[in-house]
């Protein structure tokens, strides 16, 4: 395969492991070092086939349509927020994501921001290594995570895996889905996001985003979460209306908010710096060496599969 033209829209990783294995096993070529992007696709948009993208730089329409020939494109995330869908079923182009090898990852990312934001764990360790415990004293107190009430907005793979997390901590969990789980007697269903916010004491974002979902958590919902309540999310900047996120922490309608994506990657808003009830993460739910690797290996082999014309392990189109 080694004739197949693969583009990269962005790096995907901080480990060279997925550009190292594409460049063996395909003609990669890395889009985002192109100084001269025209003189780059007058010489070589009739040889790729295959595009390898991100949830930071993905594949939009206008991407798509520089290649005739693309077949194939195949995002090294699970969200598909960043690849046009429509465009790709109207073209024929298959598309591919990793589902599944991310998800304990990125479940335990949920649960360390949760912990971090309600027993201020960041806080603490500063304090230590600022020396303050020596001349200040003891840390003042936190807020108790076991037994909370865990409220889950978008209980698919990510959202599932956090409730049973969650569940071993003593937490009574409930959810928020398009449709209510038969498997999931347990917890309990708010058809309502509002509902599922006033009776969430930490209320977790872990939903796919889509135009449905952009800014699903607004202001209403962010108040019915309220003063004691804590906002953790580990889906999309988007999902959450950060203006209105940013108003209720600096006003103290919100507890606190625990936080791995933002609306502007990377840009965050500056009154958050400040702000001693708010634990930042920049986008690493899934970034271990472990799950890098096994998400690279799905994309590798989704696009072997594809030129081979076998099944696609994780088709999306
Ligand atoms: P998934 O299994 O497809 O689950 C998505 C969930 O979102 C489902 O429960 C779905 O509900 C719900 N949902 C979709 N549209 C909705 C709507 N309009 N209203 C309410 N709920 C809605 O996906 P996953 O593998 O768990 O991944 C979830 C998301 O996590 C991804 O899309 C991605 O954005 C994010 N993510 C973030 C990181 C990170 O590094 N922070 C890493 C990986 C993934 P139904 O089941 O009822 O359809």
């Amino acid at each position: 395969m080694e004739n197949i033209g693969v583009m990269m829209t962005c790096a995907c990783s901080p480990s060279p492991y997925l550009q190292e294995e594409l460049d063996k096993q395909f003609k990669l070529f890395r889009y985002w070092e192109c100084a001269n992007k025209e003189e780059f696709l007058k010489s070589n948009s009739n040889s790729i086939r295959a595009i390898v993208c991100n949830t930071s730089v993905g594949a939009d329409a206008k991407t798509i349509d520089l290649f005739p020939n693309l077949e194939i494109v195949s995002t090294f995330s699970v969200g598909l927020d960043k690849v046009d869908l429509v465009k790709c079923r109207e073209k024929g182009i298959r598309v591919t994501n990793t589902p599944d090898v991310l998800t304990d990852d990125v479940a335990d990312t949920a649960m360390a921001l949760i912990l971090a934001t309600l027993r201020r764990i960041c806080a603490m360790d500063s304090y230590v290594k600022s020396g303050y415990w020596k001349t200040k004293g003891e840390f003042e107190l936190t807020t108790k995570f076991s037994g909370k009430r865990v409220g889950i907005l978008g209980l698919g793979r990510i959202g599932s895996a956090i409730a049973r997390r969650a569940e071993a901590f003593g937490c009574p969990i409930s959810y928020h889905s398009r449709s209510e789980k038969p498997n999931a007697k347990n917890y309990k269903y708010y058809s309502s996001v509002v509902d599922l916010a006033a009776n969430s004491d930490v209320f977790v974002v872990a939903c796919t985003l889509t135009s449905e979902t952009r800014h699903i958590v607004n202001r209403e919902v962010i108040d019915a979460v309220g003063s004691k309540g804590y906002i953790v999310n580990i889906g999309r900047g988007l999902h959450i209306d950060e203006t209105e996120l940013v108003a209720a922490l600096v006003e103290g309608r919100l507890g606190g908010a625990g936080l791995d994506v933002f609306e502007k990657e990377p840009e965050v808003p500056k009154e958050m710096m400040e702000l001693q009830n708010v634990v930042m993460l920049p986008h690493v739910g899934s970034g271990t060496w472990e799950t890098d690797t096994d998400m690279a290996d799905l994309v590798i082999a989704n696009l072997k599969a594809h030129f081979l014309k076998k099944p696609l392990l994780s088709p999306v189109v």
